[in-house]
């Protein structure tokens, strides 16, 4: 059976790197991968974009999308898919993950998605929830905290410098900022903190 692969991270895991260097695993192999993103993430346009500058076409799913409509369009032009990878899964909606774990069972094409598992809020997203549910395997990448070497596990929001802890868990595009950090640091960070986030 094809699998339904999680790959959680923190803000600064590198999670789309990740994503990108498996696509070109596939592909120095003449396979071919189908690439999604939320098209509610504006950031993206159409594009999975990593921090380290590489940049890859994606095609955007919005709210309204049926995954499989996409994966069909794709058999009906004879293209075989090997792979499927999704950036920034905790941006869909349960729904689509749903249908990402039908993928599997029916094309028997393995599904990676790569996302935060939860908000600065300490709220999982609906998307992630579901992928714990169905996911058939669950891999963490990993990076350090911010302020000290720990594993960060939480995401701490800062706006002007001063962390928040309440709010729109999934908000982005504004001036607010985004660090990795250990839950320590969460509750807690250095007050002296100056912003330095990029
Ligand atoms: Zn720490």
């Amino acid at each position: 059976m094809a699998k339904l692969f999680f790959k959680y991270g923190t803000v600064f895991s590198a999670k789309s790197l990740n994503l990108i260097a498996t696509a070109h695993n596939y592909e120095t192999q003449g396979k071919k991968v189908l690439l999604l993103i939320p098209g509610i993430d504006t950031r993206s346009g159409g594009y999975i974009s990593t921090r380290a500058g590489f940049k890859k076409e994606a095609e955007s799913i919005t709210p309204e999308t049926n995954i499989m409509d996409i994966f069909h369009n794709h058999l009906k032009h004879h293209e075989k898919i090997d792979c499927v990878l999704v950036d920034e899964v905790q941006m869909l909606k349960p729904e689509h993950i749903d249908q990402l774990r039908e993928i599997t069972l029916l094309f028997k094409t393995p599904v990676i998605c790569y996302g935060l598992r939860m908000s600065y809020t300490l709220e999982l997203f609906e998307a992630s929830k579901r992928l714990l549910e169905l996911a058939d395997k669950l891999e963490e990448v990993k990076t350090v905290c911010w302020y000290c070497n720990s594993k960060a596990t939480h995401n701490l929001k800062l706006v002007d410098g001063k962390p928040e802890y309440k709010g729109n868990p999934i908000d982005i595009g504004g001036l607010e900022k985004y660090i990795p950090v250990c839950y320590g640091h969460y509750a807690h960070p250095p007050t002296t903190f100056k912003n330095e986030a990029k």
